[in-house]
């Protein structure tokens, strides 16, 4: 028997490590190249706000192929590009995508630079612990032998009603935590609603079909919901500033995918039709668009950061 977390934790890495993962799924910077071009615009802004420093480090954790940091690096050239990676098989596609790279198990090995950080659907593929309330209490979700089994906890969540399920996921906010410790920039884009709610998100993809995640472990991805607000607040109690988060298609829009996709479009009429259609589809409103969330991380009183000049800011204290 083991934790729920431990369980998607190992299920996951031999995932990573065995699948294609984009056999299963598709993610925005495999729909279009502009998804990256955007990202690294953002991230040659930031890097001016910071005063531009000479020995900055664009960092991506869960690069996936590496397409969205070859796309990020036609628009920036960072001092240097790092990778937070654990599938070897995966780096060896990063490799051939981004030469030149260098790689990191965690966050933790990054070395202590100037940094910016992105990364998209890294942090929904990190284990969650599962809790369920029970009359008694709280109960924390285990796995033996392919079923549920409930153990009681102690654990400090609100008060919902009985049979709800919340989900916490630790490495993700220990992740934030370290980012805002480093007086880092970063942006988190992935799926999840704005602010935190009960609800089980778990689910599993096997063969690009919804699967039972405790059937088979390494053959499915798994991922859940990423809660924002959680990682906002752990931001913000590491003493950093947490912008958003703001939907997925109100920041490309605001940063240009509409304008990048025609220009590109323009000097490759072959393939406008392409470049229009995956901008519709980065921002359709009940899909990509309105489900994937951005999220800033920056050292508290930074300037208004592109794409989230209408969130609040917080000054240090
Ligand atoms: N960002 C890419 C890929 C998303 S898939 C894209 O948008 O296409 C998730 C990525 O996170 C994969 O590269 C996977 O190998 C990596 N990953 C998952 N769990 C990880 C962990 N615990 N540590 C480091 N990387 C991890």
């Amino acid at each position: 028997m083991e934790r729920f977390d431990h369980f998607m934790a190992r299920a996951n890495a031999a995932y990573y490590a065995a699948r294609d993962p984009f056999a299963d799924f598709v993610t925005a910077p495999e729909i279009s190249q502009v998804f990256g071009e955007i990202l690294g615009g953002w991230a040659r802004i930031a890097w001016e706000m910071m005063g531009s420093p000479g020995d900055i480090m664009l960092v991506e954790a869960g690069p996936g192929r590496g397409v969205l940091m070859a796309d990020a690096l036609r628009v920036f050239t960072p001092a240097s590009v790092h990778f937070i990676e654990t599938s070897p098989r995966l780096r060896e596609s990063q490799g051939k995508h981004v030469p030149g790279a260098v790689w990191h198990d965690t966050l933790a090995d990054v070395p202590k630079r100037p940094m910016i950080l992105i990364a998209n659907e890294f942090l929904d593929a990190l284990p969650v612990r599962q809790f369920i309330r029970r009359a008694e209490g709280w109960m924390e979700r285990h796995v033996d032998a392919g079923e549920y089994v409930e153990l009681p906890v102690e654990i400090d969540l609100p008060d919902d009603p009985e049979s709800s399920v919340r989900e916490v996921n630790e490495p993700a906010l220990a992740f934030v935590t370290e980012i805002a410790s480093r007086r880092a920039i970063a942006l988190l884009v992935d799926y999840g609603p704005e602010n935190s709610a009960a609800g089980e998100s778990v689910q599993a993809i096997r063969d690009g079909k919804y699967a039972n995640p405790l059937n088979q472990p390494g053959t499915a991805d798994i991922t859940a919901h990423v809660d924002f607000t959680a990682l906002a607040t752990a931001a913000r109690a590491a003493g950093a500033d947490a912008r958003g988060p703001v939907k997925q298609n109100v920041f490309l829009t605001a940063l240009g995918l509409f304008q990048r996709s025609d220009f590109l479009a323009q000097k490759n009429p072959a393939n406008a039709e392409n470049l229009r259609l995956a901008a519709r589809r980065l921002t359709a409103p009940d899909a990509m668009g309105g489900l994937f969330k951005v999220l800033a991380v920056c050292p508290p009183g930074f300037p208004p950061l592109p794409g989230f000049e209408t969130c609040a800011t917080r000054q240090n204290s």
